[in-house]
């Protein structure tokens, strides 16, 4: 069947002497990246929003393919693994209240809960749209909300393998910390000062928060 298909294919062509040269057939451009995720918008219709809010965010690599794996709902959190039969408990190792899905590690289990209780930027699971302070740049949110998830993940897996304890508190101090480190990746002078105030931001919530 596959032979009959490839010899299809090859009907009709001619080998030249010219340089290969790799093409899309959805568009007729040479093969990137870019180009094939441009060409699979105009076959759907719909753009990839996450992606795009990810890979032009001025994040490191790491964070944005973390970022890429947990909009893919691909993470390996306990339900993954558990519905590939690599683990026989999906139930959270941290509060062993509730099974160990997506919006439970992010959202749900009490750490989680408690930092974005208090930092008031969501009001749901619809990350993109936040609550964005009004002195704030919304423009950085991506940015802050990818290293807020980032760090999420960080301490889930250090308290799971680690055996180190974590805390909202810490979570968003880790945060504030990477907001200062990754600062300098940002392209425009207004973007470095206003995620200064974003910085200030996550600090004063930091500060005002009453419990762990
Ligand atoms: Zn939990």
């Amino acid at each position: 069947m596959q032979l009959a298909s490839l010899v299809e294919c090859l009907q009709g062509m001619e080998l030249t002497d010219a340089p290969d040269e790799r093409l899309l057939t959805l568009s007729g451009k040479p093969y990137t990246s870019r180009s094939a995720y441009a060409a699979l918008d105009q076959v759907t219709g719909t753009p990839d929003a996450h992606g795009r809010h990810i890979w032009t965010t001025r994040v490191p690599n790491k964070v944005k393919i973390f970022a890429w794996l947990y909009f893919k709902d691909r993470l390996s959190i306990r339900t993954n693994l558990f519905a590939k039969h690599i683990l026989d408990d999906e139930s959270c190792q941290r509060c062993s209240n509730a099974t160990e899905d997506r919006l439970h590690v992010f959202f749900g289990c009490p750490t989680s809960a408690e930092l974005w209780e208090s930092t008031a930027l969501l009001s749901d699971t619809e990350v993109w749209s936040a609550n964005v302070p009004s002195h704030l740049d919304t423009n950085l949110w991506p940015f802050v909300l990818l290293t807020i998830l980032w760090r999420i993940w960080d301490a889930r897996n250090g308290e799971t393998f680690r055996n180190e304890p974590s805390t909202s508190r810490r979570i968003l101090s880790k945060v504030c910390d990477d907001l200062v480190i990754w600062r300098k990746r940002l392209k425009l002078d207004s973007d470095v000062i206003n995620s200064r105030d974003w910085h200030i931001y996550l600090l004063s919530c930091n500060s005002t928060k009453s419990s762990i």
